[in-house]
């Protein structure tokens, strides 16, 4: 019998959630799944991420990459400037480039709901979190998790 999807993606972190997005907005059915219950959760650590135009910089060959970091930037928390570097006699450098911390459940999930967009047909509603306490940009619907899949039709 064949396969409704074209892509499975196993594991819905950053980089399978990247990666579902990019497959799926070009064209490709793909499958997101993910053992965990709620997408990002328990949180694995306090996130820091480069700003796009860093990313840019540092990969100016690279297609694609102009709106790869959209995501956190509805779940940053604190803009950072610099990145300080201490050395060990305690002297401080500040090399400039620009960061930001985010919520990490959310970012996993809002890189997910970027993949998967509308065209979920159905989805587990999400449990609130200890981290949710906010509810900002909280998503109605669970774009994976349960430990289900996460269709993405075409
Ligand atoms: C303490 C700590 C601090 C960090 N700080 C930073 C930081 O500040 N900035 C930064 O950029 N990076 C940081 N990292 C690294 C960053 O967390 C990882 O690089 C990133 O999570 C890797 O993403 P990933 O999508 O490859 O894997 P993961 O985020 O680990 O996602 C893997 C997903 O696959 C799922 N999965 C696994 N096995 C299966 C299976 N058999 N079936 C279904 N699903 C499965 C898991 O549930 C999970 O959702 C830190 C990491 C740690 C541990």
């Amino acid at each position: 019998m064949p396969s409704p999807y074209d892509v499975l993606v196993v594991g819905s972190g950053p980089a399978g959630g990247t990666a579902a997005r990019y497959a799926a907005r070009r064209g490709l059915r793909v499958l997101l799944v993910d053992k965990r219950k709620e997408i990002g959760v328990p949180v694995q650590c306090g996130e820091y991420v480069a700003h796009n135009d860093e990313v840019r910089a540092i990969f100016p060959t690279v297609d694609g990459l102009d709106d790869l970091m959209e995501i956190p930037y509805r779940v940053r928390e604190v803009d950072t400037p610099v990145i300080r570097v201490w050395s060990p006699r305690g002297r401080r450098y500040d090399v400039p480039f620009r960061g930001f911390t985010v919520r990490r459940d959310r970012m996993d999930q809002g890189i997910a709901a970027q993949a998967t967009k509308s065209r979920l047909t159905e989805g587990p509603s999400v449990p609130r979190s200890s981290s949710d306490r906010t509810g900002r940009d909280r998503p109605s619907r669970s774009p994976s998790g349960s430990n289900g899949p996460c269709p993405l039709p075409r």
